[in-house]
């Protein structure tokens, strides 16, 4: 325990640090203009969006001691308890973070498929513009219910919960990544994009058409896209409209409520 209390402290500074060093760097090399967008033409619009973010983010970071971390620790402790020797150590963490990759590709589609869970996830997708912020944006609910279904993951598959931690560390870091805007050049985006996700993979999972909006859901690994055809021929450009076609976003309590609201 005192080896994940330690890993613990370690992933809340690197996400830390990883996320003021993104939204520092997109704020002097941005990519797509906050004030170009259709949707945010003012400052003030702007400062509002960031504030709503931070407000959803401060609430799911409160969540995570209280639910997400109990839950998956419980769920490593009483799990099956059927894995070999030989998925162990540093190949088995691979495996695992492979394992666990696939599924979050297929957690993140259920939610844009499943119409109860788009409910929580739209909360995530009618932010207007993507910075690094947007990659922390959850509505609560959907922290809760992905934490509940990832321990059903760990407890039939036997996940360390040191393998659980440096998933998440490996997810956030991605997620913190290709929501930004920074102005990556090219030569390093383009190769990466081969392997991982990278910005110009996933702006256009949060273009503000449907069809573009259900494609484009891998987190790690870019490879899942094409391996299960979801992958869109749509390309990135610079002020392309983010958010949900026919959608506005709304203020924190309207976010807040709205997957609990008769549509
Ligand atoms: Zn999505």
């Amino acid at each position: 325990m005192e080896q994940i209390d330690s890993l613990l402290e370690y992933k809340a500074i690197w996400i830390v640090s990883v996320a003021i060093t993104l939204l520092v760097l997109e704020r002097i090399f941005p990519k797509a203009r906050p004030l170009a967008g259709a949707r945010l033409r003012t400052l003030g619009q702007n400062v509002m969006r960031l504030a709503k973010n931070f407000g959803l983010v401060l609430l799911n970071a409160g969540l995570s001691p209280l639910l997400v971390i109990p839950i998956s620790a419980m769920a490593a402790t009483h799990a099956l308890g059927w894995r070999p020797e030989w998925w162990t150590g540093g190949a088995g963490l691979i495996a695992d973070l492979i394992i666990l990759d696939c599924w979050i590709y297929w957690w993140h589609r259920a939610n844009h498929e499943l119409p109860f869970l788009w409910r929580f996830h739209e909360i995530h997708h009618l932010d207007e513009f993507l910075d690094a912020s947007s990659a922390l944006r959850f509505h609560f609910g959907e922290v809760a219910i992905s934490a509940v279904v990832r321990a059903g993951v760990i407890w039939l598959l036997d996940v360390p919960l040191s393998s659980v931690v440096v998933f998440e560390i490996c997810v956030l870091t991605m997620a913190l990544f290709h929501h930004s805007n920074v102005a990556f050049p090219v030569w390093f985006e383009r190769p990466l994009s081969k392997v991982l996700v990278t910005p110009s993979i996933h702006w256009v999972h949060h273009h503000a058409i449907r069809a573009d909006t259900d494609s484009n859901y891998a987190n790690i690994m870019s490879v899942w896209d094409i391996v299960f055809g979801s992958r869109s021929a749509t390309r990135r450009w610079r002020d392309m409209p983010i958010g949900v076609e026919r959608r506005h976003d709304e203020s924190l309590i309207g976010l807040l409520t709205r997957p609990f609201r008769y549509r």
